[in-house]
């Protein structure tokens, strides 16, 4: 059977996992960690770097260095997410040529699900280092609150990695899933999930036989850790400026290591009530003197610095409830999801609004991979042991007369659904309408977020209100969309998909699908040639210190000697072959080195 890996591909770490059996297990990366920071970067020889190497070096090449791709994932270069980010990023964030963004790293542009493929490839490669077999299907998790355009996105990011991402599930139903698997549960559960970038809370309910069914869902896809630490910068960068009169902001690597001390602070504050952040020589004065920042922030000010965040998910738990039409009593437990629900005073939160501890038995940063590998193996098993039934997070509809929205699907609407409206024309021998496909609550349609209009074209000619088109819109399981129209007199139909205004077009994927693969060749070269360069190298230790020994148990024989010399060139040309880094020849020569080796062995013992 087919393996499927599940992701979590989050703002600021991914987790990979899989159902080993009935077991969910959650897979290290090669130096043991179980999440892997979804940062990349291009260091100055063009290397790219993915993970905890390229985090490690980000301080030195913030300007290469990509962090929380996910908040600008699937969005328009003009919208006011991505001018926010343009601001606080210390990468080059352009315009693209669909009204998308681009992110500049050394020489090249590069699309934002590009960035994402790198980080997703990665898991792949963890994943297939573990199983030790290649990975093609996986279960890819977003931010419920995520809209079409940034579901679409994620899926071409999988596409490029070489991933055939089979389903793409909710983040907090993952949580539930994993939450809820293989115990016969029956209950209602508020699924609490603060990550790096964005907030989503969602009501489920899950019932026996392994249903899993989502009652509402809402979030806020800019509200996240990132936002804490931004706070903590805040106060650090006008504390400076107070005291020095300079602007931390200005330059780049202070930011960065700003942006590092917050984190690092924020998280050791949910062990300890002080902390100290300590940035030595973090600027120097026009007079080129040095000046160091030192602080120190308690847990009392970063409560104070960050109680509106944190109040504002509590108005999004009450939105979802109200969604849900349940009161805070009828929520039987509450799971919590991501790295910022380690926070005290969010724990203390949520535990005071629902009036209930919220449940410990998950772990917080691996739940959702966990949750996403359950759901790979429901779809390939044929045994049906769960059902998962989630709702769509956003109203879908059209723009009509007067900008108005008019709403076809609401929001919470269990997927996948359809839903059929009959449009008439409006002009005497109209041969064309124009459909505008919106997502959003807003009542005007310039407030929502236009997934693709499209032109309804070839159109019998009648006079107005004679032409009768059934147009059918869709959401799928991926909460992807798609739109169907039909001429109902002629019967004649037509099968749009609703091409996202933003995102990459087919030939755009498919050449970065090939770049990813030539960079994967390339890379398991380079692993190649490292792995036998060792391999080489471990043995020419060996038998160069054998060389005396050898020499003096030789003597004069001709035999010998032609052995001997025979050895030396090898070493000689395995060292050639490793300069040249050509990985065949080096291969070759480590099985011939190994003969050598085991020749001398031989010939020591007998001696
Ligand atoms: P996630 O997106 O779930 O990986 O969550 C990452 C966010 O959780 C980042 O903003 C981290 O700084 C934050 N985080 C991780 N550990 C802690 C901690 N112990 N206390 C507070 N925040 C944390």
């Amino acid at each position: 059977m087919e393996r499927v890996i599940g992701i979590d591909l989050g703002t600021t770490n991914s987790c990979v996992s899989i159902l080993e059996g009935d077991v969910p297990i959650v897979i290290t990366n090669r130096g043991g960690y179980k999440t892997t920071p979804s940062v990349v970067a291009v260091t100055e020889a063009g290397k790219r770097l993915v993970g905890h190497i390229a985090k490690r070096q980000a301080i030195t090449n913030a300007e290469n260095t990509v962090y929380a791709a996910k908040r600008l994932i699937g969005r328009k270069w003009n919208s006011p997410q991505v001018k926010n980010s343009i601001m606080t990023s210390s990468y080059t964030i352009v315009e693209g040529p669909h009204n998308d963004v681009r992110i500049r790293l050394r020489d090249k542009t590069y699309s934002v699900p590009e960035v994402s493929s790198m980080v997703l490839q990665e898991m792949k490669v963890i994943a297939e280092d573990y199983l030790g077999e290649p990975v093609k299907k996986a279960v890819v998790t977003v931010p419920a609150y995520f809209n079409d355009n940034q579901r679409q996105a994620t899926k071409d990011a999988g596409a490029i990695a070489g991933l055939d991402v089979i389903r793409i599930i909710n983040e907090p139903t993952a949580a539930a899933l994993a939450y809820g698997f293989g115990k016969d549960l029956d209950r209602t559960v508020a699924v609490y999930d603060l990550g790096g970038g964005t907030f989503d809370i969602s009501i489920l309910e899950i019932g026996a036989h392994g249903v899993f069914k989502v009652i509402s869902t809402t979030g806020d896809t800019f509200l996240g850790g990132e936002d804490f630490d931004a706070r903590i910068i805040d106060w650090l960068v006008s504390g400076f400026q107070q005291e020095h009169g300079i602007d931390l902001r200005q330059d780049r690597m202070a930011l960065q290591r700003l942006r590092d001390a917050a984190e690092k602070a924020k998280c050791e504050l949910s062990a300890t009530r002080d902390t100290e952040i300590n940035l030595p020589f973090i600027i120097s004065t026009g007079r080129n003197e040095a000046l160091h920042l030192q602080r120190a922030l308690d847990r009392a000010t970063l409560e104070q610095l960050t109680a509106d965040l944190v109040e504002r998910t509590v108005e999004i738990c009450r939105q979802a409830l109200a969604d849900a039409r349940l009161g805070v009593t009828e929520i039987e437990d509450v799971i919590l999801v991501g790295g910022m629900t380690r926070m005290p005073a969010v724990q203390h939160t949520v535990a005071t609004f629902f009036k209930r501890e919220p449940n410990k038995s998950v772990h917080p940063d691996e739940v959702v991979a966990i949750g996403a590998g359950i759901q790979g193996a429901a779809l390939v098993r044929e045994k049906q042991e769960m059902i998962l039934l989630d709702v769509t997070p956003h109203a879908l509809g059209i723009m009509t007369f007067g900008s108005h929205f008019e709403e076809l699907i609401p929001q919470n609407t269990t997927v996948p659904t359809a839903r059929t409206k009959t449009f008439t024309t409006s002009r005497d021998d109209q041969t064309a309408v124009k459909i505008l496909v919106l997502q959003g609550e807003s009542t005007r349609a310039d407030e929502n977020e236009l997934l693709g209009e499209f032109i309804l074209t070839g159109l019998r000619r009648a006079a107005k209100g004679q032409v009768e088109i059934e147009v059918t819109f869709e959401i799928n399981s991926d909460g992807i969309v798609s739109v169907q129209a039909k001429d109902l007199e002629t019967g004649q139909a037509q099968s749009i998909q609703v091409t996202a205004t933003s995102g990459l077009t087919q030939d755009e994927i498919k050449n970065m699908m090939s770049s990813a693969q030539d960079y994967m060749v390339e890379r398991r070269t380079d692993e190649r040639f490292e792995a036998s360069k060792q391999e080489a190298e471990t043995l020419i230790a060996e038998i160069e210190r054998l060389f005396p020994e050898i020499e003096r148990a030789v003597g004069s024989a001709d035999f010998g000697r032609d052995a001997l010399a025979k050895a030396r060139s090898a070493v000689e040309r395995t060292r050639k072959a490793i300069g040249n880094k050509t990985t065949d020849e080096v291969v070759q020569q480590v099985e011939q080195l190994g003969r050598t080796l085991r020749m001398f062995k031989g010939v020591v013992t007998r001696g």
